[in-house]
């Protein structure tokens, strides 16, 4: 099998689309990357992710979090499908993500909690993007810039992460109160993040729930009447009481990431090319370090695919992939830019298609096995998947 059988590779062949002069360097400009690894998303299952939460949340607005280029599944595309599928606005870690994804053309309402860009206030007002203000260094800042922005308040409840904390709370929405007034703000929301929801606890969820409502209290005595309280993540869902809250911040979720066992499905399958295979022999070592010997004489698959497309290291040795209908197990070190396969006696041929994870439907590790594997969460094998990995949208 030659490279231009795949379809995939004769899309972006030289000759389809005339070359240019130096058929040589069309073909670079036009390199068919899916040739070696691409990552496929399914729409789909990012809009029934968001199905699933609306049946648990019927009463609020979701917001869909499409932070870190939507957890690695690509924004633009993701935040569609996220809208599609029922989310009401979009959520962003950084002010600069919020405005890149406006700069595509997307309308949808925004929300962005870290300020990351010199003007911060200006800017989010110019394009409609609500923000947050930590604390009162913070909101002189924004009602310094006197724009009318919409600002959702952070109240630190427990996660010592961002936030205002419970001294300083007071005059921070007494201080509010007067900006709002003065139209150099709009308090739009008062908001703060779960420290446990991850774990499930409800413990020590419900008394995060509580400080927040007493800061809700505290501002509403203030004069201040927001529009929107939020406080759950994707797992915090189902561990807050819904009444309290009309909105809700999620991420994980959306992606397929299932803390708390509600349905959601995978939405990134991640698959790579078997670019070369070789017969190995009995005590031979596979990889750097020699970390795998064979036992016996065996077939080996190269997969283009490493730690710098976000392949985890340190899932070596118990690491699997989907190759030629079965699980097979990772021979030795994952390098840079390629793994091993021990086939045993089984034909694979070059040119054929591994998973390396997905929803796990036909039998292929899922994303959260790699995260097991490599003693981290899957939330960060996501986020990983590099930029040499083609992002190709299904459904
Ligand atoms: C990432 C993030 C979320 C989404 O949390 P998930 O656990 O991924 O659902 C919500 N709020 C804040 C502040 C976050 O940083």
């Amino acid at each position: 099998m030659s490279a231009y059988d795949s379809p995939a590779a004769a899309e972006t062949h030289p000759h389809a689309d005339g070359g240019g002069a130096d058929p040589t360097l069309a073909f670079a400009r036009a390199i068919p990357t899916v040739y070696a690894a691409e990552a496929i998303v399914d729409l789909e299952a990012i809009r029934h992710n968001i199905r699933t939460f609306r049946a648990h949340y019927p009463q609020g607005k979701i917001m869909a979090a499409v932070k870190a280029d939507a957890f690695g599944h690509g924004a633009p595309a993701s935040a569609k499908a996220a809208l599609e599928g029922g989310a009401d606005l979009l959520g962003f870690a950084r002010l600069s993500e919020a405005l890149q994804l406006r700069a595509t053309g997307e309308e949808a309402p925004m929300f962005a909690w870290l300020n990351d860009v010199p003007d911060f206030a200006r800017h989010a007002r110019a394009h409609d993007i609500d923000i947050s203000v930590s604390g009162l260094e913070n909101l002189r800042a924004v009602a310094a810039e006197d724009t009318g922005v919409n600002v959702h308040l952070e109240v630190e409840t427990g996660l010592n992460r961002g936030g205002t904390v419970a001294a300083e709370w007071a005059v921070l929405v007494a201080e509010a109160a007067r900006f709002e007034a003065e139209g150099a703000l709009q308090i739009r929301g008062i908001w703060s993040h779960l420290s446990h929801a991850g774990d499930l606890d409800a413990e020590r969820t419900r008394a995060q729930s509580d400080r927040l409502q007493e800061a809700i209290a505290i501002a509403r005595a203030a004069g201040l009447n927001p529009e929107f309280t939020h406080l759950a993540n994707s797992s915090g869902v189902s561990l807050i009481d819904p009444a309290l809250y009309n909105m809700v911040r999620l991420g994980a979720g959306v992606y397929g990431i299932d803390e708390a066992g509600i349905g959601l499905r995978h939405a990134m399958t991640l698959t790579a090319r078997v670019m070369q295979v070789k017969r190995a022999f009995a005590g031979e070592g596979v990889s750097y370090s020699h970390t795998y010997t064979l036992e016996r004489d065996t077939t080996l698959a190269l997969i283009a695919v490493g730690y710098a497309d976000g392949l985890p290291w340190a899932a070596a040795g118990k690491a699997e992939v989907w190759l030629g209908g079965k699980r097979r197990r990772v021979a030795g070190r994952i390098s840079m830019d390629q793994i091993m396969v021990d086939l045993g006696d089984d034909a694979v041929v070059e040119g054929d298609t591994a998973i390396l994870f997905g929803p796990g439907s036909q039998g292929e590790p899922t994303v959260s096995e790699w995260a097991a594997w490599a003693g981290t969460l899957e939330h960060e094998i996501y986020c990983g998947i590099g930029a040499r990995i083609k992002r190709r949208y299904i459904n």
